[in-house]
């Protein structure tokens, strides 16, 4: 409101208006200059001050001269005046001013001066207040000009910046040498084998161009997180010696359309400047989905992107030396465009370890570790399994961290152990005080535990504990899974690892009665749910016969077109479904607590013996069951191998 009164008492002048509509956010401030300068020229002398001064005329001063009253006249010709200081008055109080004849030299003044000895004196800088009027006002034009320019420079700037984006943060980086070679790398051999060829194009390709051979442009790592393939891609730089740039596809995508066209291009751009060299673009599903689909339509960011990748890679010759090498756990999604000759043509499986190429990776892992001398490399690689390339190396720290806190000069079996629960549960925590509890989840643990010792084709008992783990686990009975068969299951024993699921909960019943059960068989219940509906609507193993009801789910995935997911029954089909699902769970249910209440005794035993150690190996829990009953025959003979 006040600053709205002051504009207009004090009004600008018209460079200062025009000024002001140019830009809203320099008004403010000029105002304030203005208002500023404006205090400051008002000080000034002015006519308008002297106004108030007491004039004499020409006539009256000439008067007052030839009557000695004058002591003083200071000539000012610049502006025309004289001013005048009177007999007894002092020198700043009052002077008066005279104005003199414009062009005239004022002869009589100056005659009458000498006369009356009056002193007289012309000022040497005629007019001093013009000339800071004039110094204000360029001053005044100078500073708006410049608060002027910083705005518009810093207007522009802004919207430069984004312009620049891809170019001033180059988000991916390059390295010389990676230092990795094959030797680093294990367990994926054919993945190895595949790429060695790769090194060769890289190092020799010569002996490829002279037979008129084109050196392929683009290599896909296809396989689950953590089994080796950016350790792969950069084994390959490391090998031939070549430069590593690397990206990961969800750096080229960002906020502004276009960011990531220009990164690709700035990539390249590097990469020719570097040939021969290694491109590897990590996670390229983040920019390399299928174009168009979806859910909520395309992204015009990272379609653009993908043109431009494209584009870039059909730009260079296939010789020039630049290979790139992406990688990704979802080559279903991926734009087809990209996995055409030419492209990335070439796909490599890099899957997760199996026991020997497990066996491979901690051997490498080892090297710079203390391992006790008894330590079993195999016996760690078997009961592992499942274990990526990066959780093995994870867990083998996480032994030589555990070693290192117990000030133990070694690593031994106990650290290792430890460790594969850490990893593969959740960290240890404290045991849980004696309460009904404790003995509740002993029964229950113990329940899964006897049931996989007691199933002829249920896998083994590793080992069973009640040491809670982070993320509210209680205590676990772990089976070892048999890696022998490929991964096939027979019904049998799909049914079995339904009861053993179940088995917990079943101990809860029979010992503590319905009412007593706990919540903590929740996640076996669902696990339950889903093996039995696998059976009935996959893999074709219920009485409503041997065909697939329904198609391997995609999962809801952004890449896909959400219809593509139906059912392939009617509701009359469904309702049968359930109840085959219904079925089998009641009765693996009944099997379990049949088995339970045969053998309560030996339940309670083994209860028992958990509250008071805690833990209970495979190897110890199947000795005190076969004092009770006869075992079922198992391929244990591996793991008992291993474990000595
Ligand atoms: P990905 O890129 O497939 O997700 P990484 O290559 O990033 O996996 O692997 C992470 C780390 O795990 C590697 O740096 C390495 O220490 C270890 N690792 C993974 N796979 C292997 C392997 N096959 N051989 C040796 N070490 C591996
Ligand atoms: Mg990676
Ligand atoms: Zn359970």
């Amino acid at each position: 409101m006040k600053q709205a009164e002051n504009r207009k008492s004090a009004r600008p002048p018209r460079h200062l208006r025009k000024a002001r509509t140019a830009g809203t956010v320099a008004t403010g401030a000029m105002t304030a200059v203005w208002l500023m300068l404006q205090g400051t020229i008002g000080g000034l002398p002015s006519s308008a001050q002297s106004a108030n001064r007491n004039e004499l005329s020409y006539s009256e001063l000439l008067q007052k001269m030839n009557a000695g009253e004058v002591t003083r006249v200071e000539l000012d010709p610049a502006r025309g005046v004289a001013q005048v200081q009177l007999k007894g008055e002092s020198q700043q109080n009052a002077r008066h001013e005279v104005t003199l004849f414009a062009g005239d030299r004022n002869p009589e003044l100056i005659e009458a001066a000498r006369k009356n000895n009056v002193e007289l004196d012309v000022q040497r800088s005629p007019d001093g207040s013009a000339i800071a009027w004039l110094i204000m006002h360029g001053l005044l034009v100078f500073v708006l000009i410049m608060v002027l320019l910083t705005v518009i420079r810093r207007t522009t700037n802004a919207s430069g910046q984004a312009m620049n984006f891809g170019k001033s943060r180059a988000r991916f980086q390059m390295e010389a040498k990676t230092g990795v070679l094959f030797d680093d790398v294990a367990g994926i051999e054919e993945a190895k084998e595949e790429l060695q060829e790769v090194v060769t194009f890289l190092k020799k390709p010569e002996r490829f161009t002279a037979i008129g051979a084109k050196i392929p442009k683009g290599v896909l790592l296809v396989g689950p997180p953590g089994t080796g393939k950016t350790l792969l891609a950069k084994a390959i730089a490391g090998e031939a010696g070549v430069p590593f740039f690397s990206i990961s596809g969800s750096e080229f995508v960002e906020m502004f359309v276009g960011v990531g066209a220009s990164r690709v291009r700035d990539l390249f751009k590097k990469a020719k400047e570097n040939a021969p060299c290694i491109i590897f673009i990590d996670e390229i599903d983040a920019v390399g989905r299928q174009r168009g689909a979806g859910i909520g339509g395309g992204n015009d960011e990272r379609e653009q992107t993908l043109n431009q990748l494209l584009t870039e890679m059909d730009g260079f010759e296939g010789n020039t030396g630049i290979i790139i090498i992406a990688a990704t756990n979802r080559p279903d999604v991926l734009d087809s465009a990209l996995l055409r000759p030419g492209r990335f043509d070439r796909q490599v499986m890099v899957d997760l370890p199996g026991l020997k190429g497990r066996l491979g990776i901690l051997e490498v892992h080892a090297r710079n570790k203390k391992l006790d001398p008894d330590i079993s490399l195999e016996a760690i690689a078997r009961r592992t399994p499942g274990f990526s390339g990066a959780e093995l190396a994870n867990m083998l720290n996480e032994a030589a961290i555990l070693t290192a806190r117990r000030r133990k000069d070694a690593i031994t079996m106990l650290e290792v152990n430890d460790a594969i629960d850490r990893v593969s549960i959740g960290a240890a925590m404290a045991p849980l005080l004696d309460s009904k509890g404790k003995r509740i989840i002993a029964y229950h643990e113990i329940g899964h535990a006897l049931l996989m010792t007691l199933l002829p084709h249920a896998d083994p008992l590793d080992k069973v504990t009640i040491i809670p783990r982070s993320g509210g686990i209680g205590g676990f009975a772990k089976p070892i899974p048999d890696e022998d068969d490929f991964g096939l299951e027979s019904r049998a024993e799909l049914m079995d690892m339904i009861t053993v699921f179940l088995g917990g909960r079943a101990a809860e019943e029979e010992v503590f009665g319905q009412d007593e059960v706990t919540q903590g068989a929740q996640s076996d219940i669902r696990a339950v749910a889903n093996y039995a509906r696998r059976m009935v609507t996959r893999y074709g193993m219920s009485s409503l016969g041997s065909f697939a009801l329904e198609t391997t789910g995609h999962e809801v995935f952004l890449g896909r077109d959400l219809m593509t997911q139906s059912s392939e029954y009617s509701e009359q089909m469904a309702t049968q479904i359930d109840r085959q699902i219904r079925s089998i769970a009641m009765h693996c249910h009944a099997e379990a607590c049949r088995i339970m209440r045969d053998n309560r005794d030996l339940m309670d035993r083994l209860v028992d013996l958990l509250l008071e150690q805690e833990t209970i190996d495979g190897e110890e829990f199947r000795q005190i069951v076969a004092e009770y009953t006869t075992l079922p025959e198992k391929k244990l003979v591996t793991h008992q191998l291993a474990e000595s």
